[in-house]
């Protein structure tokens, strides 16, 4: 899986975004980019806020910018609870396993072509947003029963 995001490679993925790579965007990336699963807003928050000084809402503030220039994804899941994982390039919608013994998600492989569209031909539909998830039992619960 994913590696830990260096600082390094965090200031040159914001850059690339043509965002300005500023203290707090680098800290929130490598806090997202160091797991290879997503993680929720709170436990980003937590992750952040052991190194650095800063305040909940400039922490949700930078997720939501992040997600627009496409630099994370942001999985919306109904209980209101959101999680945001990195994506390899701008756009890597990748698919998500999700356990459902344990409620972990893990982050899959990028797969091109996985979807059918045919059925959206002649609707003229503006596909803006992929989210597939898989759900089943993770290895770590089933070793368990
Ligand atoms: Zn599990
Ligand atoms: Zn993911």
């Amino acid at each position: 899986m994913k590696a830990r995001m260096t600082a390094k490679a965090a200031e040159h993925r914001l850059a690339a975004a043509g965002l300005e790579a500023t203290e707090h965007r680098v800290r929130v990336l490598m806090a997202v980019g160091g797991t290879p699963y997503p993680s929720s807003a709170p436990e980003i928050l937590d992750a952040v806020r052991a190194k650095s000084d800063i305040n909940r809402v400039t922490v949700y503030r930078i997720l939501d910018l992040l997600v627009e220039h496409e630099v994370l994804n942001r999985l919306d899941l109904g209980d209101k609870s959101r999680r945001f994982c990195l994506r390899e390039d701008h756009d890597d919608e990748h698919p998500h396993f999700h356990c459902t013994r344990c409620d972990r998600y893990l982050c899959l492989r990028h797969a091109q072509g996985i979807l059918n569209t045919e059925g959206l031909e002649g609707l003229e539909a503006d596909i803006r947003h992929v989210d597939i998830r898989l759900e089943g039992v993770c290895p770590a619960c089933r070793s368990t029963t």
